[in-house]
């Protein structure tokens, strides 16, 4: 293993499929926002460093598994997070980084296949764009992310989107039609306020897990 960029030491904590932040990712429905139409990606495997004493996010490397590189792991943190729908690239070799993927989001990849096929031809493009993006990246100096609010607005958001959401459309579209009761578009809207309750407490708690995770030092 290469020593840590920041200290030079050989102290690594690897977090990879087994840990349980990354069975989350894996495991969770409502990533599904996040992977299939946000583009988020995680790498299969960080390189943690014990001996830093940073908070988590900024002594987190992502190793290239083509050339070995350590990139920051900010490097594919706030300002590029997102839009990684062909994968992470590493800005050293062009290299594909390996991903974790989310369960539910593959399955409802597969069912989208034909629009994969309609993209295609793009992809080329996208991954130069990605690998000068992350390039560029290495350059900006990083805020510190605020997880608690992310987790409330896009985490609890997207929840939202996916599990009302998209059956309450669903619902109404077919009352719309008239195959369904016009009575339960009341319950429809009573229905959404808890819903909406429950997603942004769902929120709240996953940034504090992040926030706890990512800022906890040594
Ligand atoms: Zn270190
Ligand atoms: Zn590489």
């Amino acid at each position: 293993m290469q020593p840590c960029p920041t200290c030079d030491q050989i102290e690594w904590t690897v977090q990879d499929e087994r840990d349980p932040t990354m069975l989350h990712w894996k495991l969770n429905p409502g990533l599904v926002f996040n992977e299939v139409l946000l583009g988020q990606r995680i790498p299969a495997e960080m390189w943690v460093c014990k001996a830093c004493d940073l908070p988590r996010q900024e002594r987190t490397w992502i190793p290239c598994t083509a050339c070995g590189t350590l990139h920051a792991n900010l490097l594919w943190g706030k300002g590029n997070a997102f839009g990684h729908w062909t994968g992470l690239w590493c800005p050293h070799c062009c290299e594909e980084i390996p991903c974790l993927r989310n369960v539910a989001a593959l399955g409802v990849e597969k069912l989208l296949t034909p629009l994969r096929w309609v993209l295609r031809p793009l992809i080329p493009t996208w991954r130069r764009r990605e690998i000068e993006a992350a390039t560029r990246h290495r350059l900006v100096k990083h805020e510190r992310p605020r997880w608690i609010r992310t987790g409330i607005v896009k985490f609890g958001g997207g929840l939202f989107a996916v599990l009302y959401g998209l059956p309450a459309a669903t619902v109404a579209g077919a009352i719309a039609i008239g195959w369904l009761p016009t009575g339960l578009l009341g319950a429809l809207l009573v229905g959404a306020l808890p819903a909406l309750a429950l997603c942004l407490v769902g929120g709240f708690v996953w940034g504090a897990v992040m926030h706890h995770q990512m800022t906890r030092r040594g």
